[in-house]
């Protein structure tokens, strides 16, 4: 499987580096923006052997090394992205992007979906959106629970995470490190988002159980801090915000039949809160898991968009989301 890596950040790099050491894979292409990237090989930026592949910033590459498969990591929206899958499946390029607004386009983007599903059908290749959340914890994981459900009533899922590894982008994101004043501020600017994938998970389970929502309701509230809490690029003392407590709620007219909930928050054991990911599913039998703590964000998400990298090449031409294509499993650990 020949692969190009579009996008070398924290989670390309990590896919690039897979892809590198994994014996059925051959990166042949990676582009990336970054003028400190530039002209060196590929190896090096993701730290692994080196592999003769240059980072270029030009998509071109994709036309020269024509891959059988392009990963894009380069955003979390479809605004964003399109362009770069369109140009990726013109090239007949299979196409699996973690931006989380591409988990399931078909309703926040019923055009676009409508027109990237044509035009991978015409080229015969398949494009999906993955990642760990939307893609995997708060969905893809919730659908194959209820598979052992004869009657699901009503889903509550919960993310606990920690947000203190991640980079400067993130905390601006999640409004980590302001004032409260300045949060309500973000919130009402777009500039403060909390998590980006509530509507694209609920959708996506509520196709896949033919639930007709009719309302998704989102909240983002401040999560203040009772101490002093830091991490290498930001610092929080009492009074200011921690992370984001953002929840969603799905209604069949007036009744909620999927509830989330994902506080984010930089060190949450500084005040006693254990990470972890909670699924409750209502119904005949009820079923409740925990995993604790929670299922690592990035080395979830880096593997994930490695692991559904042959299933897509193998998949029927179209837009796919995970509940379209085979379980997902490691082909990162042959023994
Ligand atoms: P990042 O900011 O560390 O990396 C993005 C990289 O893309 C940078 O190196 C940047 O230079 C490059 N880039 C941006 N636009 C480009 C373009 N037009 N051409 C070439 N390169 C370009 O971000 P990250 O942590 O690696 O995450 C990437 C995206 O995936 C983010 O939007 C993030 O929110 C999303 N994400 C989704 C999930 C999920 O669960 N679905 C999980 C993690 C991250």
């Amino acid at each position: 499987m020949r692969i190009v890596s579009w996008g070398l950040g924290a989670m390309g790099r990590g896919i690039a580096k897979n892809i590198i050491e994994s014996s059925s894979m051959k990166l042949v292409g990676a582009i990336d923006l970054n003028p400190e990237y530039m002209g060196k090989d590929v190896g090096e930026i993701v730290e692994t052997q080196n592999t003769g592949i240059l980072v270029s910033k030009d998509k071109e590459i994709i036309e020269k090394t024509n891959p059988d498969l392009v990963v894009i990591a380069t955003s979390s929206f479809v605004k964003d992205v399109l362009p770069q899958i369109e140009y990726a499946v013109k090239n007949h390029c299979n196409v699996i992007t973690i931006a989380e607004e591409m988990a399931y386009p078909f309703d926040s983007h019923e055009e676009e979906a409508i027109y990237m599903d044509s035009l991978a059908k015409r080229y015969g290749v398949t494009i999906l959106g993955t990642g760990v959340n939307p893609g995997f914890v708060l969905d893809t994981l919730i659908i194959a629970l209820t598979g052992v459900c004869n009657k699901v009533n009503k889903i509550v899922a919960r993310r606990i995470n920690d947000l203190s590894p991640f980079g400067k982008t993130v905390m601006e994101t999640q409004g980590v490190g302001t004032t409260p004043e300045e949060f309500e501020e973000g919130i009402k600017s777009g500039k403060i988002v909390g998590h980006i994938g509530f509507p694209q998970s609920i959708r996506m389970i509520a196709k896949a159980l033919g639930w007709n929502i009719t309302d998704i309701k989102e909240e983002r509230k401040p999560i203040i801090s009772n101490v002093h809490r830091e991490t290498p690029v930001v610092k929080v003392e009492p009074g200011m915000v921690a992370g984001c407590n953002h929840s969603a709620k799905a209604y069949i007219g007036d009744e909620v039949v999927i509830e989330m909930q994902h506080p984010q928050q930089i060190h949450p054991h500084l005040e006693g809160v254990e990470t972890g990911d909670y699924i409750e599913i209502y119904g005949d039998p009820d079923i409740n898991l925990a995993i604790k703590p929670e299922i690592p964000g990035g080395k979830a998400t880096i593997a994930i968009a490695t692991n559904m990298i042959p299933i897509v090449i193998e998949a029927q031409p179209g837009l796919k989301t995970m509940a379209d294509l085979p379980v997902p499993r490691s082909i990162l650990s042959i023994k």
